[in-house]
């Protein structure tokens, strides 16, 4: 008879390392074994998206790797690292359950040591969109991941395209800095009723989680009309109209851009577009995007 059967069938939570020699020794043993590594970056508090881009680097490598950090640096003084939400054994429970071999929880003193000075700046498809309304966030973000590259050292890394602005910035900075490296992008995982899952969701009252997935039925609703024929401002600024009526207090950007590089969506090119749009529900920010 199991010695702890309670709960029933329930992995032990994946095992987390938190030293740069802890992880290097365990990825050099799998190396040694000829093994294929995946990297899953994260900030923790995971939902069922984060889990579908741990299958995926399971079927993508040998070997998965999930980071866990809330990095400090991609969050503007005024934005909400302080409350950003945390439950690492939560975390590493659900991550046994999808097969994620190890999780990488480093502290903020090992990531940025006293004396740290050396920051990746991507410009390209970092300017847009969150650069103008999160002017820091890209830096923030593009060299945490360079570090977690090197630290992991994975042949594949996963993002999710819930965030297909960060994609775009990390696919371009991979680019433009030869990191030997495969990026792999992975559909946003939704609710029933259409809003992109998030940590962040977690914020919303009751109420706002009513009005919340306006804002993908907006952004489908324009996808449709410009599949239609309709001029993309046109069919954007109705989406934004819709998203207003429906409770959101303010829209920081609802656009249709080339999918690839960002800039304004010209419908004429034969481009694949993408619709994105940040806004605000109460005291939180949502994003969403969708393919147009
Ligand atoms: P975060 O912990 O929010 O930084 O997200 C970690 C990774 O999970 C990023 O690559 C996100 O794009 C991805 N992600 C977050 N939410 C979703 C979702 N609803 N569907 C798919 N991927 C997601």
């Amino acid at each position: 008879m199991a010695r702890n059967p309670s709960p029933r069938h329930a992995p032990p939570p994946t095992r987390a390392v938190r030293t740069l020699k802890a992880l290097r020794t365990e990825i050099a043993r799998w190396r040694g074994e000829g093994l294929k590594v995946a990297l899953v970056p994260t900030m923790g508090a995971l939902h069922a998206g984060h889990l579908e881009l741990v299958r995926l680097a399971k079927r993508k490598a040998d070997r998965a790797v999930v980071s866990i950090f809330v990095n400090p640096t991609q969050f503007a003084p005024h934005e909400d690292l302080a409350r950003y939400p945390r439950d690492e054994a939560g975390d590493r429970r659900k991550l046994a359950g999808v097969g994620a071999d190890l999780v990488w929880t480093p502290s903020v003193a090992i990531m940025y040591p006293e004396g740290f000075a050396t920051t990746v700046q991507p410009r390209g498809a970092a300017l847009p969109l969150e650069g103008e309304f999160r002017p820091h966030h890209f830096a923030g973000v593009a060299t945490v991941c360079c570090k977690l590259f090197n630290q992991v050292a994975p042949d594949v890394a996963i993002f999710g395209e819930k965030d297909f602005q960060q994609l775009a910035v990390i696919r371009q900075t991979a680019r433009d800095l030869d990191l030997d490296l495969t990026i792999v992008g992975a559909p946003t995982v939704r609710e029933k009723d259409g809003l992109a899952l998030s940590s962040r969701n977690a914020y919303l009252s009751a109420e706002e989680r009513v009005v919340a997935p306006a804002l993908n039925r907006a952004l489908r609703e324009a996808a449709a009309a410009i599949a239609k024929g309709a001029d993309p401002e046109t069919a954007t600024r109705n989406a934004a109209d819709a998203v207003l009526a429906a409770g959101f207090a303010r829209i920081d950007y609802l656009t249709a851009r080339d999918a690839a590089t960002l800039a304004p969506l010209d419908p004429k090119a034969g481009r694949k577009g993408r619709l994105l749009a940040a806004a605000h529900l109460g005291r939180t920010r949502l994003i969403d995007n969708i393919a147009c």
